[in-house]
């Protein structure tokens, strides 16, 4: 009978934990920061081990964070193109651990400092004289209400370091919400364990994320409306079947004029030629003889 309670339960709250969240921030994992560090506005689908994010203005570009497969998706739906990778490429965890302790090393190194003056230097970088890392909640004492849901907020530091402000509100908060953002970032293990230990649901986020690979930047986030308890198609996590593949550094192809002749991209810097875009000298031969077989 408990197991059937437990089994009643589990089933209930993977709907419960299903959101559709609009709000502004400036940007997404995988893109990184918005092109002008903006607030821009977002559309957020969260599901358990999924979450997709996605402009509601512009060439509503996507992300799409699949906990489940492991993977990270963009999704281009203007050009029906779409970029993954491994979620596990993208973490540099090792790496960042690996400078904190040379910077440690080479700080306790300096002869020239006092012990006293050390500690400062240490303290100014996140780092402490013995190595350890120690993660810290502090709870602000203060209530707001965001998309009418009452939050707290709370802080969140590592070696005396503030690296996320959240406001919480009491909802259910599905694992991917912050396993995106862990996936993609290099947050210690100790404050990957303060994140996963709050109890709620951040309507208002600012999270220190330093992932390396042009992603190092303080994401903003606050939600303007939250939907709940929402049945949230499969699909939405994946890429529509007529999408192509592009490599991750590939570039997007521009907005480039097209050739009149071919239908091929013009090359920046070119002009009209004789009335006409045109790629390339056999498509300018092609303009002229399409122009002198007109008696143009
Ligand atoms: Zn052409």
């Amino acid at each position: 009978m408990r197991t059937l309670l437990t089994l009643l339960v589990c089933a209930s709250s993977l709907v419960a934990q299903s959101y559709i969240i609009d709000q502004t921030a400036n940007g997404s994992p995988g893109t990184g920061r918005t092109e002008a560090g903006e607030m821009q506005p977002q559309r957020v689908w969260i599901a358990p081990r999924m979450l997709k994010i996605a402009e509601t203005e512009g060439d509503g570009v996507a992300s799409i964070v699949r906990l489940d497969i492991g993977k990270l998706y963009l999704q281009f739906p203007k050009h029906k193109l779409f970029k993954v990778r491994d979620l596990a490429d993208l973490t540099n965890k090792q790496e960042r651990a690996a400078l904190r302790e040379d910077l440690r090393q080479k700080i306790l190194a300096m002869a020239a400092l006092s012990e006293g003056d050390q500690d400062v230097l240490l303290a100014e970088n996140g780092l402490r004289r013995d190595g350890t890392t120690v993660a810290e909640l502090k709870r602000l004492g203060r209530r707001r209400d965001i998309a009418t849901h009452p939050t707290e907020g709370v802080e969140i530091y590592e070696n005396g370091i503030k690296l996320a402000t959240l406001w919480i509100a009491d909802l259910p908060r599905p694992d991917s919400l912050f396993g995106a953002y862990t996936a993609i970032s290099s947050f210690s293990d100790e404050v990957e364990a303060e994140l996963r230990a709050i109890e709620g649901f951040p309507l208002e986020m600012e999270l220190r994320l330093d992932s390396g690979e042009r992603m190092s930047f303080t994401l903003k986030a606050e939600a303007s409306g939250v939907s709940g308890g929402v049945d949230i198609p499969l699909t939405e996590f994946e890429i529509p079947a007529d999408y192509s593949q592009i490599g991750w550094d590939t570039p997007l192809p521009s907005d480039a004029q097209v050739c009149d002749i071919c239908g091929n991209e013009v090359p920046a810097g070119e002009r009209q030629f004789r009335g006409a875009w045109v790629c390339s000298g056999p498509c300018k031969l092609k303009h002229i003889k399409a122009m002198a077989g007109s008696g143009e």
